[in-house]
């Protein structure tokens, strides 16, 4: 989403499968070849120790980030990487900000961060339920530019990712986690009353997305239903973002001249 855009989800096709190398096989072909050049940048983001990545993983219930970062760990070496996933907050955490939470888990200088849901939980569930007034909600838009261009200004390339999925296809993944006795423990009683909400929470996402895609913290809408093209397109966007970090090898710091191991 270009910064400033207007932001329609009703328009987007969640079963799209734009820009993909093909359909499902053809697409999910492409998958080693993906891991392998994402190890290989994020070795070397990890070595540089100069910039960091956060990506931003935001959804509705089963719109799939639990896959999504299943999928994008088979390149990533959990050395130098890691995923925060944000709950209610606690007691604790209320008694501050907002971002007090977000701040700590952060990504330093080398890290790969994904965060699984974030501080756009406190402009969107927050806002759904009435959670505080919407004179404490409202300014946290800009609470979040600022924080995120604090991020930015200290090396943090961030990229914000919505997993765009139908109603339908939602009721779909809801129906087959209550009928698949493996799946069963990811459902709770209240994602029907979540549900229930979907419009509420499709105009929070919207404007949340319209009031904070910038320039150095870009939001991405991924067409969502179908989970190849999910995951072939935030590996992708994962891929790109560091391709333009172009992260480099340390240089040395000793000089190795002459140096035998005996
Ligand atoms: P799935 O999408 O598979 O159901 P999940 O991300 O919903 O997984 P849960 O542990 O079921 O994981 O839910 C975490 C809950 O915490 C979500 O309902 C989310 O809205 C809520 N939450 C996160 N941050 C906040 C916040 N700042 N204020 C209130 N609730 C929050
Ligand atoms: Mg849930």
């Amino acid at each position: 989403m270009r910064p400033g855009a207007k932001v329609d989800l009703a328009s987007i096709d969640t079963r799209s499968h734009d820009g993909a190398p093909g359909g499902k096989e053809e697409t999910e072909a492409t998958f080693p070849e993906l891991i392998a050049r994402l190890e290989e940048l994020q070795e070397r983001l990890w070595a540089e120790r100069e910039q960091s990545l956060l990506i931003v993983l935001q959804a509705m219930d089963a719109g799939g980030k639990d896959g999504t970062i299943k999928h994008l760990f088979r390149g990533l070496n959990p050395a130098g990487s890691r995923v925060a996933s944000f709950q209610a907050p606690t007691e604790i955490e209320l008694t501050h900000d907002f971002l007090w939470r977000v701040h700590q888990v952060a990504p330093r200088r080398g890290e790969t961060v994904v965060f699984n849901r974030s501080h756009y939980e406190d402009v969107l569930i927050v806002r759904v339920h009435n959670l505080v007034p919407e004179t404490v909600w409202r300014p946290r838009y800009q609470h979040i530019v600022a924080f995120e261009e604090t991020l930015a200004a200290a090396s943090a390339h961030v990229v914000k990712v919505f997993l765009h999925i139908s109603k339908e296809e939602q009721a779909q993944r809801f129906r087959d986690r209550l009928e698949d006795p493996t799946k069963r423990w990811k459902f709770r009683l209240g994602d029907v009353e979540e549900r229930k909400r979907w419009d509420d929470y499709q105009a929070a996402y919207t404007e949340a997305i319209e009031r904070t895609s910038t320039k150095h913290a870009p939001w991405y809408i991924v067409p969502a239903d179908r989970k190849w093209y999910r995951n072939w397109a935030v590996s992708q966007i994962v891929l790109e973002t560091l391709e333009a970090m172009n992260p480099q090898y340390p240089p040395l710091t000793d000089d190795l001249t002459g140096v035998e191991i005996v």
